[in-house]
């Protein structure tokens, strides 16, 4: 295949991903949310696996023109703390950059899926100066967070012009790229890339994958590259059912990461956006998940299971809670599952 990336489903079918008789519903799936798959993720797919957790994420499926009543257009609430266009500041010391809306891949569980895939999202000169404008007015952002799309699909030169003139800003002292391309389209990360990225002040790359198998030979080479270079590298994921909602999968997936010096942030609580219903596991299993991880894995392997409340209020951990209290009397679970008590006496 010399292509790097598919965008039609005929293509997908010809591979066998898709049935060719559910053509013609898939395009109303992908008229909503485009259909892109790199190569590289393409090859990581096994075509014997009608459950394979790459296909899963990147195949359109019709499921995704059932909607149900809570789901939103908006789940995480973006527009309604959108200052400039493409600059949202909902908490007091931290700011979202979007540059583009475009990804090299489209995961169908998109939280953004209304915005993403849509070329006019893309930030002119003069829409970044006014974001730039923004920050430079507000001197309580301490961190800006360059996000999309994946702000690493724009062009080396771009970005370093982005990041130059964050950097020049006196109080934005942290500079994060929320990505997916470290494992999607491993190849964009070059020196010139790197080069890029390395600017005086830290420079912190969070890289969304949500199973062990995105970790290709690239991947891992690309992630590398980075570390190397001296830029920190968290973790996001998102808990998806049946793709990474069990103990083996999620552990693995944070040994992956930690294997690969990336420390686990986040585990995302799927959003409410529209027609991500088969995305998506109970809180109830979510927390069993964490709590399990927990009883089993170092503690560098827990990441934050969190929430992003819909309406705009913001990410917040949801659990699960060791810890109960009738006064100071505190009753605490440990990593078995056994309660203790402990009395505090301050
Ligand atoms: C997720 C998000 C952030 C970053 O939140 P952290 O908890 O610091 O990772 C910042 N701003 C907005 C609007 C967000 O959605
Ligand atoms: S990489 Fe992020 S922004 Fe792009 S489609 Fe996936 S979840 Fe959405």
């Amino acid at each position: 295949m010399k292509q790097t990336t598919i965008r039609n489903l005929k293509e997908i079918a010809e591979l066998g991903l898709i049935k060719l008789d559910e053509l013609e519903r898939l395009e109303k799936v992908v008229n909503h949310l485009p259909l892109s798959v790199t190569n590289q993720m393409l090859q990581a797919i096994n075509p014997e696996d009608p459950n394979d957790p790459i296909a899963k994420q990147f195949i359109p499926s019709a499921n995704e023109l059932s909607l149900t009543a809570e789901e939103t257009k908006d789940p995480i609430g973006d527009h309604l703390h959108e200052k400039v266009k493409g600059l949202i500041h909902r908490y007091p010391d931290r700011c979202l950059l979007t540059p583009v809306h475009v990804c090299p891949v489209y995961c169908r569980f998109c939280f953004r899926k209304e915005v993403v895939g849509n070329s006019s999202g893309t930030m002119s000169d003069l829409e970044l100066e006014d974001g730039f404008a923004y920050i430079q007015s507000h001197p309580e952002i301490w961190e800006v967070i360059l996000t999309g799309g994946d702000p690493l699909i724009l062009k080396p030169q771009r970005l370093k012009m982005i990041i130059e003139r964050l950097n020049a800003i006196p109080h934005v002292e942290i500079i994060r790229i929320h990505t997916r391309i470290p494992v999607v389209d491993s190849k964009r990360i070059n020196s010139e890339m790197v080069t890029a990225l390395k600017i005086k002040k830290p420079v912190y790359v969070l890289l969304h994958a949500n199973h062990p198998n995105e970790f290709t030979d690239e991947a891992i080479r690309a992630c590398a590259m980075l570390v190397d270079a001296g830029i920190p590298m968290l973790s996001q994921s998102v808990l998806l059912k049946d793709i990474n909602d069990n103990v083996d999968t999620l552990s693995s997936l944070m040994k992956t990461f930690l294997k690969n010096r990336i420390k686990p942030y986040y585990l995302h609580h799927a959003d409410l956006a529209e027609g991500t219903k088969h995305f998506r596991v109970s809180i109830q299993k979510g927390q069993e998940l964490m709590q399990a991880l927990r009883g089993k894995f170092s503690g560098m392997c827990q990441p934050t299971y969190v929430l992003d409340i819909p309406g705009g209020y913001g990410k917040i951990p949801i659990g699960p809670c060791y810890i109960n209290s009738t006064n100071n009397n505190y009753q605490i679970e440990d990593y078995l599952g056994k309660l203790h008590h402990y009395m505090d006496s301050l």
